[in-house]
């Protein structure tokens, strides 16, 4: 194989002095560098742009992706330092329109390409050929004498849709340790399987019927299907309020794009706990979708990577960062809830999903949905500037209606100090429980107690890492900080002035909250569903089950409940602090404050049965409050629309955010100054800050901000690149450009 080594003249140069002049290809590496590398093609190579390849790259060999040859500028080695390809990976290539989109993406987050191309190939396992994996299945005869513990039962219940499952996976998907899996080995009660680690997703079944759609309903799943026919770029926005068959109504659109060969994605936010969706798919297309999401296992990261570059998938439906699978044929794009602030990627490539998706379509030459009952306004001006078009069901499916919505006044009627359910709240869920119906209270603060002080000194208890105070969790008798994870017992004493007995839990978590519940109704069945209690989809699907078969009355929950969930017998949802998120200076408080108290409204009468929703609030006038008690969504909108309008802010202006941090803090303050120093200047443009971040220290890094803001018509990523190029920060530091940013912290 040629290299530098064994190529001594460089004769390319002038083409003369060799049969075979050196093929040259651009390579894109998965490094966070902006650009491809040039390396010679070894004779008898052919290589065409998409093809991954092994190529040397200082001592390592990387796997990297033929890149196209646009654009001038790389590096430009003579062919005589160049290094060679060393093989290419037998991998279906990656897709043109992936390749565009990575650019694409880079272009407008201002991350490296190497950086995006690396979301792209994020399982490097699925670029090896596929290997024979050990799984288990159940023996055909249980040995007589195993114990069948409560685990040991969940892992045989798993065993029981899925013939086999590699260890990791079934002990995830059963919700139980991997050593309850080996346990069950030894004593005969799984038996070791070899499997090829390929996936095969089934077919969707086609001939299905959806349900008989509404004559509204119906119209719009029409619209969807003209729109998936035609095959061209579309944005459409699904408005409708929860359980108007928003879901029924782009199932038909996913029908028609597979009816033609397309394949689809979903992007759905906490996808991982949307068992409900999935079954409602399976319902309607007979088999399971392939699901994409952080939380798989790697085998089955692989399989699904695999199985998608392959073609082989025709429904992937993901988190946000299953728009980065080597997607082939798409048809169609659906967003479901796409003003959930969770597509919003904050680390590494600083990316918006459901911006992106819409990028995407564009690429690919196909619609996209947006569906939602509660639309960010940037999709809503997009409607409004005929760049979107809008569909709308106004009405819940069969008849059953709208919750009434009603604020409870905390300043006139408090509750007891020491508790957080004021009087007219207890009444609602008394009446509620001797009707034989479900409530919910919702709170969305996980833990005992948001904070924790000594009585004696008033020294509070805070994360040494972050800018944070640290969250009692009484169930593990922890305390722990919600930013970085750093946990540590409970003290006994003040750390500070060492007084016994002196720590006091000052304010609610949905823990603290089902202490008052239980005390107040112990007759209820209650339970808790929070982020750290509901681990994982098996029990996720084991709570909505637990709901939906009625074997609890009261559930306290977080946003985790909030969103997207159908309980038929839930008539009640009480909101313990309808304040919570109006509180600091958030471009989108009001707006993303509404979303979620409508999306936890929305979880009320969904059935035959009426519901009735209860804000505790000190702020009722409050116009978020106001227009959930009028449900008026789209007076808030205009009245948000006008406010932005007037501060020149999105989606009427421009922002990027750039954070710089590192562990020295006199070096992040100078880097920050120098950053202030070089801003640039210019009509539309204004620069704020540098200012300690909120979080002026987060997981032991100091944090800075500066926030660029500008007119729609600057063109701000050439702005920032020429900025970041102009000042001089030291290699240590980090400097974070979030595009958009949606949170300021
Ligand atoms: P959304 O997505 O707008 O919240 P869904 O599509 O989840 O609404 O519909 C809410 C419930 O009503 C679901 O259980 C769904 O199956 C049911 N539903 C919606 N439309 C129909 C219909 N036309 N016929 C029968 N059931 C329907
Ligand atoms: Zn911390």
């Amino acid at each position: 194989m040629p290299s530098e080594h064994d190529t001594p003249e460089p004769v390319a140069d002038t083409g003369l002095g060799r049969a075979q002049p050196h093929a040259r290809v651009r390579v894109l590496l998965p490094l966070p560098l902006p650009t491809a590398y040039d390396y010679a093609v070894p004779e008898g190579m052919a290589l065409s742009p998409g093809d991954f390849v092994s190529v040397p790259f200082g001592r390592r060999d990387l796997i990297g992706v033929v890149w196209d040859e646009t654009g001038a500028g790389d590096r430009a080695a003579p062919d005589s330092r160049l290094k060679s390809v060393l093989s290419r990976l037998d991998v279906p290539p990656l897709p043109r329109q992936s390749r565009q989109f990575v650019e694409w993406v880079a272009d407008y987050t201002l991350a490296p390409r190497g950086a995006v191309l690396k979301m792209s190939m994020s399982v490097p396992a699925a670029l090896e050929p596929p290997s024979v994996a050990t799984a288990y299945a159940r023996p055909t005869a249980l040995p007589p004498d195993i114990r069948l513990t409560p685990s040991r039962t969940k892992v045989l219940d798993v065993l029981a849709a899925a013939p086999s499952l590699p260890r990791s996976e079934l002990a995830r998907e059963a919700g139980v340790g991997p050593a309850v899996i080996d346990g069950m080995v030894k004593a005969g009660g799984l038996v070791p399987v070899q499997i090829p680690d390929v996936m095969k997703p089934a077919a969707p079944d086609l001939s299905l019927a959806g349900p008989v759609l509404s004559a509204e309903q119906g119209g719009a799943a029409s619209d969807l299907r003209q729109k998936v026919i035609a095959a061209r770029f579309t944005a459409t926005l699904l408005d409708g309020v929860p359980g108007s068959g928003k879901t029924e109504v782009y199932f038909e659109a996913v029908a028609e794009a597979l009816s033609h060969g397309g394949n689809v994605l979903v992007l759905l936010p906490e996808i991982a706990l949307s068992a409900q969706w999935l079954a409602r798919f399976e319902t309607r297309f007979g088999v399971a979708p392939v699901v994409w999401h952080s939380d798989l296992g790697q085998a089955r990261r692989r399989a699904v990577w695999r199985a998608v570059a392959e073609g082989r998938a025709p429904v992937v439906v993901g988190a946000r960062s299953a728009l980065f699978l080597p997607h082939h044929d798409l048809g169609l794009i659906v967003v479901d809830e796409e003003h959930d602030a969770s597509f919003k990627q904050e680390e590494g490539v600083v990316y918006n999903a459901r911006d992106m998706a819409v990028v995407r379509a564009h690429i690919g030459e196909i619609p996209v949905v947006l569906a939602t009952a509660t639309p960010s306004l940037e999709t809503v001006v997009n409607v409004e500037t005929g760049k979107y078009s809008r569909l709308h069901l106004p009405e819940r499916h069969a008849g059953a209606t709208m919750p009434t919505v009603q604020a409870i006044d905390m300043r006139s009627d408090p509750p007891p100090r020491g508790s957080w359910l004021s009087e007219p709240l207890r009444k609602a869920i008394e009446e509620t429980l001797t009707a034989g119906e479900q409530g919910m209270l919702y709170l969305n603060r996980r833990g005992y107690a948001p904070l924790t002080l000594c009585r004696k000194c008033g020294h509070r208890l805070q994360c040494p890492r972050c800018t944070a105070w640290l969250v009692e969790h009484r169930a593990t008798a922890r305390l722990q900080c919600h930013h970085c994870g750093y946990n540590v017992r409970l003290p006994e004493r003040c750390p500070s002035c060492e007084a016994e007995d002196s720590l006091t839990a000052c304010g609610p978590g949905v823990e603290r909250l089902a202490e008052e519940v239980a005390s107040l109704f112990p007759a209820a069945r209650t339970v808790l569903a929070a982020s750290d209690t509901m681990t994982g989809p098996r029990a996720a699907a084991e709570l909505v089950t637990m709901i939906e078969n009625h074997e609890t009355d009261l559930i306290i929950g977080t946003q985790i409940v909030a969103k997207g969930y159908h309980f038929p017998k839930l008539t009640l949802v009480g909101v313990i602090d309808a304040d919570l998120g109006l509180a600091g200076g958030d471009l989108r408080a009001a707006e993303r404050t509404y979303q979620m108290l409508y999306q936890v409204s929305g979880r009320a009468g969904r059935g035959e049965h009426p519901g009735r929703v209860l804000l505790q609030t000190y702020m009722p006038e409050h116009p978020v409050m106001k227009a959930l008690v009028a449900e008026d969504r789209d007076g808030l909108l205009a009245a948000e629309r006008k406010a932005r309008e007037a501060a020149g802010m999105p989606p009427f202006g421009r922002l990027v955010a750039l954070i710089v941090s590192g562990s020295d803090e006199v070096s992040v303050d100078e880097a920050a100054r120098e950053l202030g120093r070089k801003a640039p200047r210019g009509a539309g443009i204004s620069v704020l800050g540098p200012a300690p971040a909120q979080m002026a220290i987060l997981r032991g890094r100091h944090r800075r901000r500066l926030l660029l803001k500008a007119d729609r018509t600057v063109p701000v990523q050439a702005v920032v690149s020429e900025w970041l190029l102009r000042a001089d920060v030291q290699r240590n530091i980090r400097v974070q450009v979030d595009v958009d940013p949606y949170s300021f912290f």
